[in-house]
């Protein structure tokens, strides 16, 4: 059986971290419902993804920082400041972003998709100090302005439990892992 977490991909298209990440926790819960329903001795379960976002995450956040909020470092103590990091232009910037997509432009509240597509290119960086960034419908910051965010080319994780999943560590080839089910499940003998 397949299960796939398919909203992941689409928060991520839409530039909008709060969907994606949630959505990758309703994932984790879905894995745990698996888990807690199948047995290691007899069930292999496989979790992975099929490609990675342009999503990044920079900067040096205090521990505790939220995910989704605005970068607050630590002092010379190792204390939390209390004021958000700014950039080398003066202004905030959050933890997470994308390397394309519509969070490009400053366009104040403005979210339809229209018009962030269509745009002034060059209208600089969001000032983001009164913007709530946590907030579910805010477009994480992009580099390069496009009506959609697109997949990346990094290696993605993988991780097992059950028959075969000793096979599964390191760095592998994607077609690697169709043999590692064929042979835990013995699929193709005979
Ligand atoms: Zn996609």
């Amino acid at each position: 059986m397949l299960i796939e977490g398919g909203r992941i991909d689409h928060g991520h298209h839409a530039g909008n971290a709060y969907n994606a990440l949630h959505d990758a926790v309703e994932f984790a819960n879905a894995v745990q419902v698996a888990m807690d329903n199948t047995d290691p001795k007899d069930t292999l379960i496989i979790v992975t993804a099929d490609h990675s976002h342009t999503f990044t995450i920079a900067g040096y956040p205090t521990r505790g920082n939220p995910i989704l909020g605005k970068v607050v470092g630590n002092d010379e103590h190792g204390e939390p400041m209390d004021h958000p990091q700014l950039a080398a232009d003066g202004k905030p910037y959050t933890t997470v972003g994308y390397a394309n997509g519509p969070g490009y432009a400053d366009l104040g509240e403005e979210t339809n998709s229209d018009a962030r597509m269509n745009a002034p290119v060059g209208t600089g960086r969001v000032d983001l100090t009164e913007v709530d960034t946590r907030a579910p419908g805010f477009f994480q910051e992009s580099l390069v302005h496009s009506s959609g965010e697109t997949h990346g080319g990094e290696d993605v994780g993988i991780w097992a439990r059950g028959p075969g999943a000793h096979l599964l560590s390191g760095t592998n080839e994607q077609n690697f892992i169709f043999h590692v089910m064929v042979h835990a499940g013995g699929l193709l003998e005979n």
